[in-house]
């Protein structure tokens, strides 16, 4: 038994944005084959049915429940030691704002043997589902996906909004409802062209998906007289208001 290698690995898989079809067949083959994952609010959870492994649930729900990062960590760490094929299933890509990077650190600290399985992010795949393209051809050259988690002026913020009102790319937003009004009144103060296009998709991929397009001076007040709630993503600019015609739709 001494002798025996200890199998027991970690596997950071994103599972992309929400509906069980768009994980990777990587990231399905690894769930497949976990002995625990350890699972997030945002994951797809759906792809967990008649698994007989061990599900973890640190999920975080926004001002509601938490289990600190480091307890994550604590656990990815601790199954694994113990011999566990162990699969950290997230939403989206683990390493846009998945706290992946800190999951990979704290395996590599501790000895574990840790590889990443990269997922589809809600950042281009949620305007996707609403028909936005976050890049296109005359409209746009780049895209600048941002956290909105802290609004604007807030000392927590590293962000140069007024470089990003000037930047000419679209502007993607993640965990940004309960924040777009400072953001939109900032952006639109900072230069930015308050009839800018606008989209708001909130639980994309979902059965529950739901689009609101308007302009910038407007997005967060017809967000709010929505009713829409994280998750949500918020494109701002020309492609927002993007619209293939009919030739294009098939219809
Ligand atoms: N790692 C994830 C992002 C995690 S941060 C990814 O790559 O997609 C959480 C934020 O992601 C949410 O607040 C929301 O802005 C966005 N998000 C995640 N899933 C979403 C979904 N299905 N629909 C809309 N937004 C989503």
């Amino acid at each position: 038994m001494e002798n025996r290698p200890n199998r027991g690995r970690v596997v950071l898989v994103g599972g992309g944005p929400g509906d069980p079809g768009l994980i990777t067949v990587a990231g399905l083959e690894a769930v497949r084959s976990a002995d625990v994952v350890v699972t997030d609010r945002l994951a797809p959870l759906g792809v967990l049915h008649g698994l007989g492994c061990e599900i973890v649930d640190v999920g975080k729900i926004p001002r509601g429940r938490t289990t600190p990062q480091e307890e994550i960590n604590r656990i990815l760490v601790a199954h694994a030691a113990a011999g566990k094929r162990v699969v950290r299933l997230k939403g989206g890509d683990t390493f846009v704002f998945g706290r992946g990077g800190e999951e990979l650190e704290a395996c590599v600290a501790a000895g574990i043997p840790v590889d990443v399985i990269p997922g589809v992010t809600s950042a281009i795949a949620g305007p996707a589902l609403a028909g936005i393209p976050v890049t296109h051809r005359g409209l746009s050259q780049g895209f600048t996906v941002v956290s909105g988690h802290v609004p604007p002026g807030d000392p927590r913020s590293t962000l140069d909004w007024a470089a990003l009102a000037r930047s000419g790319t679209d502007l993607v937003l993640l965990m940004a409802v309960a924040t777009l009004p400072a953001i939109t009144a900032t952006l639109i103060t900072e230069g930015l062209d308050a009839a800018t296009p606008a989209a708001t998709v909130a639980d994309a991929t979902l059965p529950t998906q739901r689009v609101v397009r308007a302009d910038l001076a407007t997005i967060a007040e017809r967000i709010a007289e929505a009713c829409i709630a994280s998750p949500a993503i918020t494109v701002i600019g020309k492609v927002a208001g993007f619209d293939p015609g009919s030739e294009t739709t098939g219809v």
